[in-house]
């Protein structure tokens, strides 16, 4: 699955790390670090989902907020990803990773940066521009849709 590596899976102290940012520490903006934490590169709608049953009062409107809040303060990442609508959202923030995704199914793994640092790739004309980031997008088909077609092949030839 799509877990990031055991290093980033340690308990973070979001309640420390959103007062050191001069946020309060609400058990919303808490809840929702600790979501994305465990699933990231949800989009709000998936994060709604996914924290509602703890949080009876929540409304989507108030997680399309937070992880604006959130991601503003630099707590969080948005990544906007080919073929989905929505923002995605993730609290691997410390490194320059890239993404992968499926074409297939939509899955979508970390990569870790290529060169190490951003930007990974230089343009070949910056047209002027200070380069901050190359945003970056492997796009592929994975393994389990790669089997199911390949099993679906086999069936259309009988
Ligand atoms: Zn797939
Ligand atoms: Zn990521």
């Amino acid at each position: 699955m799509s877990q990031p590596p055991a290093d980033h899976s340690c308990d973070h102290d979001w309640v420390q790390i959103l007062r050191d940012k001069g946020l309060r520490a609400t058990v919303q903006r808490v809840t929702v670090l600790d979501y994305l934490h465990h699933h990231p590169h949800a989009d709000a709608e998936t994060v709604f989902q996914g924290v509602r049953s703890s949080l009876s009062t929540i409304s989507l409107q108030a997680v399309h907020l937070i992880v604006q809040d959130l991601s503003g303060e630099g707590l969080i990442r948005r990544i906007s990803l080919p073929d989905s609508a929505s923002a995605r959202y993730e609290t691997r923030i410390e490194d320059n990773h890239h993404h992968i995704q499926c074409i297939r199914c939509g899955r979508i793994e970390d990569v870790d940066c290529v060169v190490g640092h951003a930007p990974c790739i230089e343009p070949s004309d910056t047209r002027g521009m200070r380069i901050v980031e190359a945003s970056i997008v492997f796009r592929g088909i994975c393994r389990d849709c790669e089997s199911v077609a390949s099993k679906g092949m086999k069936n259309d030839d009988r």
